[in-house]
């Protein structure tokens, strides 16, 4: 876990010592505190160690005598979803993809949830494989009908499909409403990619009219001007979100701030580095900017030629060594990179170059790491999920299926019907018996 607070200095130091490695998960003091050599991994003598514990141990109840007992737990330093309530001042951040357009089991492509106090929830992109982690922070998914997409390339919505049926199955029972950009022509923008992409659900979203709670299988649709500068895009219970442009590939790509209770958060979609966000991401409590695989890794491990790691990793892309001049110039309590796959091999790479221009707070992101941030404290730990999980309940009583809504079988596909009629009549029998209905087989 690691803790970055406005006044202690202490509190890093036990964040260093309680297994916060820089090159896993850089850290560094707070703005205006003197630093440490940039790319130098503090290490803290014995004796500071001893007397830093002592204040952490005492909020944990267990070990405020200072020694450690046999059967009594210790303090939990991980996040378990749906077991902490958040504060009325209290922000989350969990990480649902970090990785690539390639997902991969270690990483989906970029998606991030934010949580505010007020009871808001806002998905940041879904990209590919997203869905699935989404799912393991046991959300009831009528809160998670907010999604805002920074560009249309699929590591950044490529998962909008699953979310947008899988969460209508499993308790969404309004639309979807996604906000997106337009482009540089009306085929480019999301109302285009959108409206396709529902065409292309036609046949599964025809099979299941009449099945199920039909409200959640609809999607709002809410393009904005690409070129807004810092201009509203979402104004409700006092949260308000900002786009501004970005530069990759081709006119369309933004980024979000958010603005709510005092707290500036933003999210970076791909970029190269850009004025805008230099200007309109100063000074954010977290500022999450990509940061692409070092272009030695590029080549060595994803196989670019030494043309196009150059080209991507460092044009269409944001490099580390540009993450970091990025994040001087805004000094955000807490930057947060992402689009790398952070390996045991890879991560030293990324956080020597970001600290050639960098030493603020750094989080080198990876799935399923978590930020809570209020007004004095930033606590980053890694969630611990459930790999079992189901849906929560719906969060109101769903609307039972109108049979009449399906659309039949040809008379051909219907004849090659098996008779089950009796190996299914016992369970036909036990649910009614069991919920009062009057269920009979078709
Ligand atoms: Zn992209
Ligand atoms: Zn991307």
């Amino acid at each position: 876990m690691t803790r970055i607070k406005r006044t202690n200095r202490v509190a890093l130091t036990v964040a260093v010592l309680a297994g916060c490695s820089l090159h896993l998960l850089g850290c560094a003091p707070v703005e205006g505190e003197p630093v440490a050599p940039a790319a130098a991994e503090p290490e803290a003598p014995k004796a500071e160690a001893a007397k830093s514990e002592q204040p952490d141990q005492a909020s944990q109840g267990a070990a405020s005598t200072g020694k450690y007992s046999p059967v009594k737990a210790r303090a939990r330093d991980f996040y378990a979803p749906n077991t902490e309530d958040l504060g009325p001042d209290e922000m989350r951040l969990v990480a649902c993809g970090t990785g690539m357009p390639t997902a991969r089991p270690k990483q989906a492509a970029s998606c991030w949830l934010l949580e505010l106090g007020n009871g808001d929830k806002f998905i940041f992109d879904i990209g590919t494989g997203s869905a699935e982690r989404v799912s393991a922070l046991q959300i009831p998914y009528n809160y998670l009908d907010k999604v805002f997409l920074s560009h249309l390339h699929t590591d950044h919505f490529g998962d909008l499909d699953a979310l947008f049926v899988g969460g209508a199955l499993a308790g969404r029972q309004k639309a979807l409403r996604v906000w997106g950009p337009s482009g540089a022509t009306p085929e480019r923008g999301t109302k285009y990619a959108l409206e396709h992409l529902r065409k292309a659900l036609t046949w599964d979203l025809d099979g299941r009219q009449g099945l199920t709670d039909p409200r959640g299988y609809h999607m709002e649709i809410n393009e904005f001007d690409y070129m807004g500068m810092n201009e509203i895009i979402y104004q409700d219970n006092g949260v308000t979100i900002r786009s501004f442009p970005a530069i990759h590939s081709l006119d369309g790509p933004v980024s979000f701030v958010v603005e709510w209770n005092g707290f500036k958060f933003v999210f970076g979609g791909d970029t190269y580095p850009n004025k805008w966000y230099a200007k309109y991401a100063k000074g954010a409590d977290l500022a999450i900017h990509e940061c692409f695989i070092a272009v030695p890794d590029m080549i060595e491990k994803f196989k670019f030629t030494p043309q196009g790691a150059l080209s991507v990793g460092t044009q269409i892309h944001t490099a580390p060594e540009a993450f970091g001049k990025v994040m001087s110039m805004i000094k955000p309590r807490m930057a947060v990179a992402y689009h790398f796959f952070k390996d045991f091999d890879t991560t030293a790479s990324i956080s020597d170059r970001i600290r050639t221009t960098y030493d603020g707070p750094l989080s080198l992101s990876i799935d399923y790491m978590v930020w809570n941030i209020t007004k004095d404290d930033i606590r980053v730990r890694m969630a611990v999920v459930d790999e079992d999980v189901w849906p929560p309940p719906a969060t109101e009583k769903p609307q039972v299926p109108d049979p009449s809504k399906r659309i039949p079988y040809s008379d051909e596909i219907s004849s090659g019907r098996l008779d089950m009629k009796k190996v299914l009549q016992p369970t036909y029998d036990e649910i009614n018996k069991q919920y009062g209905t009057h269920e009979k087989q078709e």
